[in-house]
């Protein structure tokens, strides 16, 4: 990769979120750019999908795509139009007794479908279905990877976007690219509801999303809302996103059989409000339906990049637990940042090398941090010592980024 001005070609391995929201930052600067993604199409993992709160880096998101995309980005929020009435309250209950123990406290954000914000993201970009990069090769100022089905790409940078068990990582790093699991499970699935059964849930604890924990088993409960008529096209159909978590030794068997996750989850929801429990019941009804993910994070978050060849952002780069709801958000903020640091160096400010050097150190101090709090706020949920007002657990604090 040279120092001159010359735009970068970009090489983008994963097109989940943050590949495209990179590349619509890209292709409004006129940067050329091929997006490698494993999967055969853009419905190949849609129904496993979740929400994602976009909070602390929505505004740094705006900025970085185009203005038609705002219209959609906001249609894809779990219940249309919540912005406009949305009091930004996050409530933590005592998932017996179903009371609230912490409201945290407000902030502006909007709550959207995964696989929603990624169809507006892709919208207009073209990207390679069915490449899974499988290896890295470097010749002097270039890179180049090749992928399953044998195709070869080169560029000036390779960006590692491919989630959080991201190859790219893997490859630069063999010896301390993996993950550390933490020894807690956490399983769940989308469940089918009718009006009726959501706006009771709605109304008697949070129309958007909340979490808890039980007294008795420090199991951690997790409830939010996914999808209303405007977007099932179904007059009485909604969905909700259910979940569970508890601990686990860390000699603990994986499960074999969708009925051992159903047999857990049922196993775990006791002691469970009546007010919840059903929930559960419900996403039991169907074994296959249930997902189980696990819970790992990387807080090495450094990397050799290769004389500025190589980078990685978001998930690829700093893979952490879902407990504060930081990790895209955090994404977004790696890709403001790389941009900001490309325009610098567009502008002559900068060499590439520099421009990367400085994107590293912004990430790393930023999203450590991030991984370690929701390292934290993930063992903290499975203790409800910790689940109190005034509590200083990152569970229970404000989200913001560094
Ligand atoms: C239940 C849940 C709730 C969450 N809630 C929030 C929240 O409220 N707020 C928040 O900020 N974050 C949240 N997150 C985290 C957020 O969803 C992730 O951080 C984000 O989706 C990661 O995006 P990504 O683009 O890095 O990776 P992914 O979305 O995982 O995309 C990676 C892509 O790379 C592709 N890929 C993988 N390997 C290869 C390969 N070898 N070659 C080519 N392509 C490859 C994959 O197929 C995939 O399409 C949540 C996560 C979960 C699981």
């Amino acid at each position: 990769m040279t120092s001159d001005r010359k735009p970068p070609k970009f090489i983008i391995s994963g097109a989940g979120i943050i590949g495209p929201l990179l590349a619509n930052a890209l292709k409004a600067r006129n940067i050329p750019f091929v997006i490698l993604e494993r999967d055969t199409s853009l419905e190949s993992r849609e129904k496993s999908g979740w929400a994602i709160t976009l909070h602390y880096a929505l505004e740094a998101f705006k900025n970085l795509v185009p203005k038609q995309k705002m219209d959609p980005l906001y249609d894809s929020q779990v219940r249309p139009n919540f912005h406009k009435s949305d009091s930004g309250n996050f409530k933590y209950i005592n998932a017996s007794t179903g009371e609230v123990v912490v409201c945290i406290p407000p902030s502006s954000r909007i709550r959207v479908r995964r696989e929603q914000i990624r169809r507006v993201l892709l919208d207009g970009l073209e990207v390679e279905w069915d490449s899974k990069v499988e290896s890295i090769d470097y010749h002097d100022d270039l890179v180049s990877v090749t992928c399953s089905n044998g195709k070869q790409y080169t560029g000036d940078v390779l960006i590692g976007c491919d989630g959080s068990n991201s190859i790219t990582r893997r490859l630069i790093d063999p010896k301390e690219g993996g993950l550390y699991q933490l020894p807690i499970r956490f399983c769940g699935a989308r469940v089918q509801l009718n009006k009726e059964e959501f706006d009771r849930i709605s109304n008697h604890f949070d129309p958007l999303l909340f979490q808890g924990t039980i007294p008795g088993t420090n199991t951690f409960f997790w409830y939010s809302a996914l999808a209303t008529p405007e977007y099932t096209k179904a007059p009485d159909l909604y969905y909700a996103q259910v979940n569970l978590s508890w601990n686990v030794p860390e000699t603990d068997e994986p499960f074999e059989t969708q009925e051992q996750k159903a047999n857990a989850l049922k196993k775990h929801s006791q002691g469970l409000s009546p007010e919840l429990s059903w929930l559960v019941d419900r996403a039991v009804q169907n074994p296959e339906e249930l997902m189980e993910i696990k819970l790992c994070d990387w807080e090495k978050v450094d990397w050799d990049d290769h004389d500025g060849k190589v980078l990685l952002a978001l998930d690829s780069l700093h893979p952490m637990t879902m407990y504060r709801g930081s990790a895209c958000n955090e994404g977004i903020l790696d890709v403001a940042e790389l941009v900001k640091q490309l325009d610098l160096h567009l502008q002559g400010l900068f060499s590439w090398k520099d421009a990367v050097a400085n994107y590293r150190n912004s990430v790393q101090e930023r999203a450590r941090q991030a991984v370690l709090l929701s390292r934290q706020a993930c063992l903290d949920a499975h203790d409800m010592s910790k689940i109190k007002p005034n509590s200083t657990s990152p569970l229970l604090s404000v989200r913001k980024s560094k």
